[in-house]
């Protein structure tokens, strides 16, 4: 496997899928780059899986959780070897924003900016987001890109920019990874006491709890109250959105429309996120 640091070594790979991330790798990151290998082998592509680990200083709000966010290269080096991938892209920032060349700044699609979830929880998040992919696939010749279910706006955004964008590139989504136990695999989890590990539990369960409730304002208010019996210190959202726009859904939605069930909240100081589906969509009448 290949380590590569500069933009044209990058750029001189075949065409491939990429896994973007920011590092210290666990089980949830390694099975998106298995999905990787495989989209790659089932498209044709010689580049094969690529995975490119870059600690994104553009997407973080809070430059203290920039400072403490987890690092561990040579273990990911390793980890993405064991994998199959055939290359990593471990890039510096001067690598990925030339002091000298300002990066393309594209703008933010509708569902990064307008739902109120993470746009509204991590202000500028999504434009570094949206920074950091346009360069990644300027400088990676990729057909295809795998995200994470997990965070599931920054997949519908990442949809919504190579639409926008009219980039050459399939957004593809690997699903959630969970301990044995429910709560969902996140670098920041290692942020976590054991105390506050048991009281994340219950992001899991509210979305569960959500499940049994007719109405997104009945459902959200389920969630609430799970979340605040662990307690969790604060809850940024515990919402029922529509799964694409993000948007609340509408009454002519409501019985159709795919929806999902998305929480942000905090334990010990640490910022978790989860979602699952809301309800399976019933046919349109007709269908
Ligand atoms: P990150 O390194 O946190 O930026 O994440 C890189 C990619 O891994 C993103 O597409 C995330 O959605 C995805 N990801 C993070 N945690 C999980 C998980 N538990 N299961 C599946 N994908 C995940």
């Amino acid at each position: 496997m290949q380590t590569l640091r500069t933009e044209s070594e990058a750029s001189g790979l075949p065409p491939c899928v990429l896994v973007p991330t920011m590092g210290a790798l666990h089980e949830g990151h390694l099975a998106l780059i298995r999905l990787g290998v495989r989209e790659a082998r089932r498209r044709g592509l010689p580049g094969g899986c690529v995975v490119s680990i870059f600690v994104n200083p553009a997407q973080f709000n809070d430059p203290a959780d920039f400072e403490r966010y987890p690092r561990a290269l040579e273990a990911d080096l390793r980890a993405c070897e064991s994998q199959g991938a055939i290359a990593v892209f471990a890039p510096a920032a001067e690598e990925v924003y030339p002091p000298r060349r300002p990066a393309p700044q594209p703008k933010v699609p509708p569902v990064g900016r307008e739902p109120g979830l993470e746009d509204r929880g991590r202000p500028g998040h999504f434009e570094g987001v949206c920074r950091v992919l346009m360069r990644l696939f300027e400088m990676v010749p990729c057909r295809g890109a795998v995200f994470g279910e997990k965070d599931w706006q920054q997949l519908q955004l990442a949809r919504a920019l190579v639409a926008q964008e009219r980039l050459d590139v399939d957004i593809i989504a690997g699903p959630t990874v969970r301990e044995a136990d429910g709560l969902a695999m996140s670098s920041r989890n290692a942020h976590l006491s054991p105390a506050g590990r048991e009281r994340a539990l219950a992001i899991h369960r509210a979305l569960a709890a959500a499940q049994g409730h007719e109405t997104p304002r009945a459902a959200e208010a389920a969630m609430r109250e799970v979340l605040l019996a662990a307690p969790v210190e604060r809850i940024d959202y515990a919402a029922v959105r529509h799964a694409e726009t993000l948007m609340p859904l509408d009454e002519g939605e409501l019985a159709h429309a795919r929806a999902r069930a998305l929480i942000t909240a905090y334990v010990d100081g640490t910022r978790l996120l989860d979602n699952a589906p809301w309800r399976e969509p019933r046919p349109a009448p007709g269908n």
